[in-house]
């Protein structure tokens, strides 16, 4: 968060009272940053993640343009465009601007893959002044011709890298190819892979560039912490945890949709309410699980990455990742889906031996030694932790004699896994600094209780 206003950023009355509705009282900082450029016309390349506020950083800016001397869009046209990789990043960019926009009488419209088309083909027939999209439907609906995008004056890709990832960038240089030449363009993106950067040199002029946290690094309010545990054993684990309240909304990450699946059965099964999440759910399905999930009637959403991406849930208590992710910057996004916008958060891993790889990944590209945590569960049979490639203490960190009692680190004799005041472990290098300048935080992260001591 800044020092400014929203007031001082230039921004008109309806829109200051539509922010004021919704509690923000500051900008946060790439808010600060990018909301005058963008209002004095500029081109903008964001790097920022979900959770710093960037959504409301384009999505004010182009409001105000659009609503200033309102002219009604033609059939078929947009005025403003925004690209996103994911539907659920769709829907919320689109839910963002009717919270923003609520006091302006503009035109908003969802264009995504996987529902049926002809609701959107009817809302384009009449023209909308903005149009949030994934690549691939928009540009189907352009060739046959129910959308046009000769009138687009401003222009969004947002979380381009994950555009990059899930095949979609030759969708978007299409669609870059159709607009008009003179119009605001940005481009927003959480890393900066050299096909981004070309794709941000050939679709705007001279962007302004604004960078809120740098790559791979991780929000200092998280709390991170590990336990080595073998596969066969995650599920016990997760529901041991899940016996503190503390743990009140819990995003549990898998690597694939089967096994989310799984996970969430096995949470409904103990009496848990969790949902999965993942590519394989229809658009409907997904968005009934996050609803739920939401409202706070599921506890748990368990989900892939992909289709968890970008999805804008406030007050995740704890994020855990029951396997780890095979790319590092995964378990950046991951983590940073608790403590947004200000908060604080948890995030717990789940490792398995055959993921050390991915840990020693994590760890060097966050600059961060994960604390490790014994668990109490009971050894694995010799036979099945032999198959797990475990030697019989392996699952246990530091050469603890009993690896089911609690580490005891830095003078703490209570053990509460979930707790920010046991964060000893080594810290990354510009965290401490940090640490100072904060000072005490009101409220740590997770009102923890204590369970697992
Ligand atoms: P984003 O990074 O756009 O996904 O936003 C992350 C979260 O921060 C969303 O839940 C927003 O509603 C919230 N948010 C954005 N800007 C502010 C602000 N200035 N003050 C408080 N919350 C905000």
């Amino acid at each position: 968060m800044t020092d400014v206003t929203f007031a001082a950023l230039g921004l008109a009355e309806p829109i200051l009272r539509a922010l004021a509705g919704e509690n923000y009282s500051t900008p946060t900082h790439i808010q600060a940053k990018a909301i005058p450029l963008l209002l004095a016309g500029r081109d903008l390349l964001g790097i920022a993640q979900t959770g710093t506020g960037k959504t409301a950083a384009f999505a004010i800016p182009m409001l105000q343009k659009l609503s200033a001397g309102h002219v009604p869009p033609d059939s078929k046209q947009a005025r403003g465009l925004i690209l996103a990789p994911t539907r659920e990043l769709a829907v919320q960019i689109e839910q963002s601007l009717r919270t923003y926009g609520r006091h302006l009488n503009l035109r908003m419209a969802v264009i995504l893959g996987g529902v049926n088309q002809s609701g959107q083909v009817r809302t384009m027939a009449r023209g909308v002044d903005i149009l949030v999209a994934t690549p691939g439907r928009l540009l189907d609906l352009v060739q046959q011709k129910h959308v046009r995008l000769d009138a687009v004056q401003v222009f969004v890709v947002d979380e381009a890298d994950r555009m990059l990832d899930m095949g979609f960038i030759r969708d978007v240089r299409k669609l870059v190819a159709m607009l008009p030449r003179r119009r605001q363009s940005m481009l927003f993106s959480a890393t900066m892979p050299e096909d981004i950067a070309s794709l941000s040199r050939e679709m705007m002029n001279a962007p302004e560039r604004i960078e809120v946290a740098p790559q791979g690094r991780t929000a200092d309010r998280i709390v991170q912490m590990l336990y080595h545990v073998p596969m066969p054993q995650k599920r016990q684990l997760l529901s041991k945890l899940l016996e503190d309240v503390a743990l009140n909304r819990v995003i549990v990450f898998t690597r694939t949709k089967h096994g989310a699946n799984r996970v969430a059965e096995h949470l409904s099964k103990t009496g848990v309410a969790a949902e999965a999440i993942h590519g394989n759910k229809s658009q409907n399905a997904r968005q009934r699980a996050l609803d739920l999930f939401k409202s706070g009637k599921a506890r748990v959403l368990v989900a892939t990455d992909i289709a968890a991406r970008g999805i804008d849930i406030d007050h995740i208590t704890h994020v855990v990742n029951f396997e780890l992710p095979n790319e590092p910057e995964s378990y950046v996004h991951r983590i940073g889906r608790t403590a947004r916008a200000g908060g604080d958060g948890v995030a717990i891993s789940f490792c398995d031996p055959t993921e050390r790889g991915y840990l020693r990944d994590i760890e060097r590209l966050t600059r961060n030694k994960i604390e490790v945590l014994a668990h109490e569960l009971p050894e694995l049979p010799p036979e099945q932790a032999s198959q797990q490639g475990l030697r019989p203490a392996q699952n246990h960190s530091r050469g603890n004699h009993n690896p089911h009692k609690p580490q005891q680190k830095g003078g703490h004799s209570d053990h509460n896994p979930h707790a920010p005041k046991k964060r000893g472990g080594s810290r990354p290098y510009w965290s401490k600094e940090r640490r100072t300048q904060r000072g005490s935080r009101p409220g740590g992260p997770a009102k923890a209780t204590n369970t697992a001591s």
